[in-house]
């Protein structure tokens, strides 16, 4: 039987060797960051250089990257009225979230329900830049949360031309990067953003942790003034609790490499993912790829076959050695049409059949070979057991 192939990064990527090093090395440490001795500055210091790490792969001033347990927390802790701009109190009266947002933006993080309005995406999956400019006109003092990238069809939005046109409304933005970060080009001031969100385990570092990052912006200095975690101050009162020094290490140790690595391993992952879509679409010429015409990461497909459902495509594949999902991992588990596809207007009948292959900086020629044979197999068997059942 053939190797096992892992087409799943945007769920989770393996961990990179000098995350898994750096990690290593921080777990055979002693010392409390906050204490002052010798063994408790160590500490502090490997969270400092990792800090750096972090902050250079996003292009940002280190002290302002909070370190958090991940993105979701980090887009919880974003995601507040309470903000203050340039030290004075800036509220934010109303959340303006877009139609595809990873779940953990769509709850809303900290807004009542009543005050959070969803901006509507064209059929490719991008912002309605309109509907933007109109939504703005309605809210004094709105945040608006837009992901850079997204996690289901790597759709990837126009993040500076929407961050000009928050500014201009005296809004603020958040980015949830998460999917961005160490593929394309994550800089902060490029892309305009006021707070990012990242998350470790999608560019070669540990899972449960990720960081929120905060960007001075054109209206002053920005900061939140109401941490999700009270207590030792840590994170400059952002997020109190013992450090987790280990996980910091390993995430600053993978954005270096991500950073490093990053343009050569998008050339390899885009002719890769090419050569698998061509391939797909000469098999099955009903396949469809959704957002095929908008700019997409290098390493994400989701297609669907008319007729074949997600679920039962999910294991034939896992019992041919292919791992794969249906849409975001979060939802896989359980039999819900993608929001992202309904809010690109999808037919809910050709949604179930969404299945998400993504790759990543070890994704191999053999690793696409197993996949396409596994998929001739699979598809065509499950047809049959389509035509049966019918
Ligand atoms: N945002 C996006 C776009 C994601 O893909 C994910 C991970 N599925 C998250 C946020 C949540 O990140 P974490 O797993 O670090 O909480």
């Amino acid at each position: 039987m053939a190797e096992r192939a892992y087409f799943d990064w945007n769920a989770t990527a393996p961990l990179r060797a000098v995350a898994r090093e750096a990690m290593v090395m921080a777990l055979a440490m002693t010392g409390n960051a906050s204490s002052v001795h010798a063994e408790g500055r160590a500490a502090r210091q490997v969270i400092e250089k990792a800090r750096e790490k972090v902050a250079a792969l996003v292009g940002a001033e280190a002290k302002n990257v909070t370190f958090t347990s991940g993105a979701t927390e980090a887009n919880m802790l974003a995601l507040t009225p309470a903000l203050e701009i340039g030290g004075r109190k800036a509220l934010r009266d109303t959340l303006f979230l877009s139609a595809v947002e990873h779940p953990s933006v769509r709850s809303g993080g900290r807004f009542a329900a009543g005050v959070v309005e969803e901006l509507p995406v064209s059929g490719d999956g991008i912002v309605d830049l309109r509907a933007l400019r109109s939504a703005l006109a309605r809210a004094e003092r709105p945040l608006v949360s837009v992901m850079l990238a997204n996690n289901e069809t790597g759709v990837i939005q126009p993040i500076a031309e929407i961050a000009e046109i928050v500014h201009t409304a005296n809004g603020i933005l958040h980015v949830d990067a998460v999917q961005g970060a160490g593929r394309i080009d994550c800089n902060i001031s490029a892309l305009g953003a006021d707070l990012l969100s990242i998350s470790a385990h999608k560019l070669g570092g540990p899972q449960g942790i990720g960081a929120l990052v905060r960007q001075g912006t054109v209206f002053g200095d920005i900061h939140i003034a109401s941490p999700l975690i009270a207590g030792g101050g840590q994170e400059r009162g952002l997020r109190a609790g013992t450090e987790n020094v280990a996980a910091i290490a390993g995430f600053g140790a993978a954005c270096a490499a991500a950073e490093v690595a990053r343009q050569a391993d998008a050339v390899r992952m885009a002719s890769l993912r090419d050569t698998l879509e061509t391939r797909l679409l000469a098999a099955t010429p009903e396949a469809v790829i959704f957002g095929a015409k908008a700019p997409r990461l290098p390493n994400t497909t989701l297609v669907a076959v008319p007729g074949i459902k997600a679920e039962t495509a999910i294991i034939a594949f896992d019992l041919s050695g292919i791992a794969l999902s249906s849409g975001s991992a979060c939802s896989s588990g359980r039999v819900q049409a993608s929001h992202v596809l309904a809010g690109m207007g999808v037919e809910p009948e050709l949604a179930r059949g969404a299945l998400r292959l993504s790759l990543g900086w070890s994704t191999s020629d053999a690793d696409v070979e197993n996949l396409l044979n596994a998929w001739n197999a699979v598809i065509s068997s499950l047809r049959k057991m389509h035509a049966n059942a019918a």
